[in-house]
């Protein structure tokens, strides 16, 4: 299940490439994702697609960003050594397993029970010591407030105000926002003081829609 061929490696080592002529340019980013094994985090089936750069589908009708957004994440996220990082919808694990390489301290959340499970299993696979809930993210994760940074990898039509205050004074959050089936605006929120915030805006993006309350069918 953790195999990681020359073939797998090699791969990668063209992904981490391909995002540096993207424009991709923060080394600790390209570093974490030259480290970590994409492919395990998808289906076998999809395998020889793990390392292009497109999203590609996972469980429960979600799909895992594709690299380059995964990225230009990341980046703007400015990630530090023991930072706390709340992130919102799990999916596949990999976002969380990059933030996690880069020395945070990783909160993830996930409404969906199966994705939930399968994510865990897979950091305890790869020895990942990440935080990682079954929840509404709505809702965040109040007993490990205040985060440094928290990243919505779905789309959201408003900016969720308990997430907010959930997050450090100095701290960022980054959320694709905008309407779901459309283009959302990837937007950098920096938490000035308790109640003053500055808002960038850096192009656009295309999410599967941030739903409320945990999903309900067993699987
Ligand atoms: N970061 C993921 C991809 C995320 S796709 C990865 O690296 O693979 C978006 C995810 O957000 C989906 O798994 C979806 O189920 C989840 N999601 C949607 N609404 C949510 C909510 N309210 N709380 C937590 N997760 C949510």
């Amino acid at each position: 299940m953790t195999t990681d061929t020359y073939r797998t490696q090699g791969l990668r080592k063209q992904m981490v490439k391909d995002l540096l002529t993207q424009g991709i340019q923060q080394e600790a980013v390209l570093k974490a994702m030259s480290e970590v094994p994409r492919h395990l985090f998808i289906s076998k089936a999809l395998i020889e697609h793990a390392y292009k750069d497109i999203p590609l589908p996972i469980d429960c009708q979600q799909t895992i960003s594709q690299p380059y957004t995964v990225a230009a994440q990341t980046q703007l996220l400015e990630v530090s050594k023991n930072q706390r990082i709340l992130e919102i919808g799990t999916g596949s694990g990999y976002q969380a397993a990059v933030l996690k390489k880069m020395g945070a301290a990783v909160y993830t959340i996930e409404r969906h029970l199966s994705l939930y499970q399968a994510a865990k299993k897979r950091f305890e696979e790869l020895k990942l010591a990440i935080a990682s809930k079954y929840g509404d993210g709505y809702k965040g994760w109040a007993e490990f407030a205040p985060f440094n940074a928290i990243l919505i990898t779905c789309a959201v039509e408003e900016v969720p105000q308990n997430l907010l205050s959930q997050l450090a004074v100095g701290g960022v959050m980054v959320l694709p926002l905008g309407e779901p089936d459309k283009d959302q605006i990837m937007t950098k929120i920096i938490k000035i003081s308790d109640n003053e915030f500055t808002t960038q805006s850096h192009g656009n993006y295309r999410f599967v829609p941030m739903l409320k309350a945990t999903d309900t069918t067993k699987k």
